[in-house]
């Protein structure tokens, strides 16, 4: 997945990447308890595919991926700071 971001800037994501970062409370927890993703190693291959991307509003992509997961709303802010492009791995590196 790609995003063309509208400073110029281009960030591409693996499927992998994206629902590692998801950040739905069902892989995040809630109220203090782990969530899924901290309590597994490894995802099945299915849970990476993405499947589709929809625009919520002005602020955020719904990322729903080929095993059904669909809760994660990434937010631009939080796609901006995943990016891994070397502009950007520099900038983080540097602060
Ligand atoms: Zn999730
Ligand atoms: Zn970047």
């Amino acid at each position: 997945m790609v995003i063309a971001w509208e400073d110029g800037h281009r960030s591409s994501y693996s499927g992998e990447s994206l629902r590692w970062a998801c950040p739905c409370a069902e892989c995040r927890g809630e109220a203090g308890s782990p969530g899924r993703l901290a309590r597994v190693q490894s995802l099945e291959a299915d849970e990476l595919r993405v499947q589709n991307v929809a625009l919520v509003g002005q602020y955020a992509l719904q990322i729903a991926f080929e095993s059904g997961h669909s809760t994660g709303l990434y937010t631009f802010g939080l796609l901006r700071s995943m990016c891994d492009c070397p502009e950007c791995r520099a900038r983080k590196s540097a602060t």
